[in-house]
């Protein structure tokens, strides 16, 4: 059957009867596949449209086999060790065989395939720092970078963490650390060796606090030139990297943020011999299970100090708000293998007598998983330009990336939640089993409420700070308005509602930013910025080219739905709905001229 005609309800066509002969009862033909063996770069038209966008020419070329192999990898090989290494989590063992309180994580084989693919082939803790990854002579820009996580993590999440946390551990320590200190720990960090590589992580969260960072009560002392750290660290995701970036209190420092410094804690002294601090425990999470999570006790433990003393939780912040970026990135990438697993099921799942994707009703509920996943997307590359930008020295494009980044892991990872839930729901119960990809996928988007700040702490990141403080949502502002000039081809009702949103979304966000009493509205006003703003993105991204406007179409569904007064009690007028569903589901290009006629229905 044609998914993109709508049916008459209660009406089956020829073929729908003969699907729903297939499924007949007891025949398994009747259950929906998942996506395995897909290739998630060939379905994935909103990633090669804002590739070909935000990427030089030559670097898109250059690339385009690199996302290739990847897309195949995610949804292939990478899928099938991702289950394997979710259902077979690391295990901590306490001592060595001879008996040395030398703990040890003990990882399951597909685990380590997956390290291999990630540091090894692909080397992605490596792409942004040097030449020679996956042929480049060059870094690779943030763009290619951010859509190689996104590809990625398509296939699996949980390994994303020690991925992504090495390669910020080796931005700070490039940005800050001395240069004896680079000379040692850089060619080991940037190695693509397993033999010779070592890989870092971030220790930052105590059991007195995680968001009130400044509670850290871990004491550094400085004993004859040799700093050591006294203390416990609660979350230690990557608990057995070989070299942890941490926050800790040097003796005499002030209380609070301004009293924390930041520290290298190797895994291993020079010697060879085991630094003094213990993984007590992992931690039995919901989510990220095939990654190590755990407790670790600091017992007088050898660091190397990062930068300057003073400046530890300021330095630290650098690669925080790199990792809510990859976390924005990672949570576009979840719910995109969300929206395919929930098309893969509603093209093939019968009931009533034809496809589940022929009812109205799921269309609707499929359009809500659509959207906010092609708003993360557009947010997220955005973001990863605006990056390569800011690299370039300008400073708009630093402004600009200082409130895009909490703003896309704080809405990104929110709507992460609901899409996957959704999407397990169109596979009915099976996406239930964990047999199936859903469960893992709804287990795993929790995370991102979590770590890197929660929800609020991200929010208030937006509307107290970048906005109130460094105003930064004004350099925001000025590239979405260049982006509304340049938007041309849609009807003229529409681009007045994209600007008044935009208005209306700025001056909001600033009214919140400006009075203290209302910062319960800091949420709210992050959430509509964030919608305009995407809104915006994905109006324009959709009229670049002319052939394929489909993503214009996104953007009134975002004006319609997240940034329009509701009546809760009246029928909504949305004829134009259908005929906008239909030309996003039916997987067709939707040329300029049309889109703009369905928009101004
Ligand atoms: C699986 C996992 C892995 C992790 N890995 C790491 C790691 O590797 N390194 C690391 O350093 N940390 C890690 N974390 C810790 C994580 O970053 C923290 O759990 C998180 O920052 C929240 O801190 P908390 O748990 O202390 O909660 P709290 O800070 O106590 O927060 C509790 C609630 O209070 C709210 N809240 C707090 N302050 C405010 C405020 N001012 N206004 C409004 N609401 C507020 C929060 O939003 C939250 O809802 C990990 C956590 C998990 C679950």
């Amino acid at each position: 059957m044609n998914v993109h005609t709508r049916p008459k309800a209660g009406k089956a066509t020829k073929s729908a009867k003969v699907a729903a002969k297939a499924a007949a009862p007891g025949g398994s033909e009747a259950i929906a596949p998942d996506c395995a063996g897909a290739d998630f770069y060939a379905v994935d038209r909103g990633l090669q449209q804002l590739l070909a966008l935000y990427l030089p020419p030559a670097e898109l070329a250059h690339m385009e086999p690199h996302f290739k192999r990847l897309g195949v990898l995610a949804g292939g090989r990478l899928d099938e060790l991702a289950r394997i290494a979710d259902r077979n989590g690391p295990v901590l063992h306490a001592r060595d065989r001879a008996g040395r309180d030398e703990d040890w994580i003990e990882y399951h084989p597909a685990y380590r395939e997956m390290e291999r693919i990630a540091f090894g082939d692909f080397q992605f803790h490596a792409m942004s720092h040097r030449p020679g990854v996956l042929g480049l002579d060059a870094p690779l820009h943030p763009v290619a970078k951010y859509a190689c996580q996104y590809l990625f993590v398509q296939g699996e999440f949980g390994i994303m963490c020690p991925i992504s946390v090495t390669d910020t551990s080796i931005y700070l320590i490039r940005k800050y650390a001395s240069p004896q200190l680079k000379d040692y720990l850089l060619p080991r960090m940037l190695s693509a060796d397993p033999a010779v590589q070592w890989k870092g992580t971030q220790f930052m969260t105590e059991k007195a606090g995680g968001s009130d960072i400044g509670r850290v009560e871990t004491v550094a002392k400085n004993e004859g030139g040799t700093w050591r750290l006294w203390g416990e660290k609660w979350f230690c995701s990557h608990a057995d990297a070989d070299v942890a970036l941490i926050l800790a209190r040097p003796e005499g420092a002030p209380a609070g943020t301004k009293g924390l410094a930041l520290f290298a804690l190797p895994r291993r002294l020079e010697d060879g011999s085991r630094n003094s601090y213990r993984i007590v425990r992992l931690k039995d999470k919901l989510g990220t299970r095939s990654m190590a999570s755990g407790e670790i006790r600091l017992e007088g433990a050898v660091a190397y100090p990062v930068g300057r003393l003073d400046q530890g939780l300021k330095q630290m912040m650098d690669q925080v708000n790199l990792s809510r970026l990859s976390h924005g990135v990672r949570a576009a990438a979840m719910m995109r293998r969300c929206v395919n697993e929930a098309l893969a099921a509603a093209r093939h799942r019968v009931a009533f007598g034809q496809p589940i994707i022929a009812h109205p009703l799921l269309r609707r509920q499929l359009m809500k998983l659509i959207v906010p996943t092609e708003q993360a997307l557009s947010m997220a590359m955005c973001a990863a330009w605006v990056m390569g930008e800011a690299d370039r020295g300008s400073a708009e494009a630093e402004a600009c990336l200082r409130i895009l980044t909490p703003l896309v892991k704080f809405r990104a990872c929110r709507d992460n939640v609901a899409v996957a839930t959704g999407a397990m729901e169109v596979r009915g119960g099976n996406g239930y089993i964990e047999e199936w990809v859903n469960p893992r996928l709804v287990r795993d988007a929790q995370i991102g409420l979590l770590w890197e700040g929660t929800s609020n702490i991200n929010a208030l990141d937006v509307i107290t700070r970048a906005v109130g403080k460094s105003r930064a949502h004004k350099a925001l502002e000025a590239l979405l308005r260049r982006r509304l000039g340049e938007t041309k081809g849609l009807p003229a009702p529409l681009m007045g509602r994209l600007d008044t949103a935009l208005t209306r979304a700025v001056a909001l966000a600033e009214t919140v930013a400006a009075e203290p009493a209302s910062e319960p509205q800091a949420r709210r006003a992050a959430s509509a910025l964030y919608h305009a703003a995407s809104a915006v993105l994905l109006a324009w991204e959709g009229t670049r080219d002319a052939a394929d406007a489909r993503r214009a179409l996104f953007a009134r569904f975002v004006l319609d739905h997240r940034l329009s007064p509701r009546d809760p009690l009246a029928a909504e007028d949305a004829a134009w709905e259908p005929d906008a569903i239909a030309a996003v589901l039916d997987g067709g290009p939707v040329p300029l001229a049309r889109a703009a006629r369905l928009l101004a229905g």
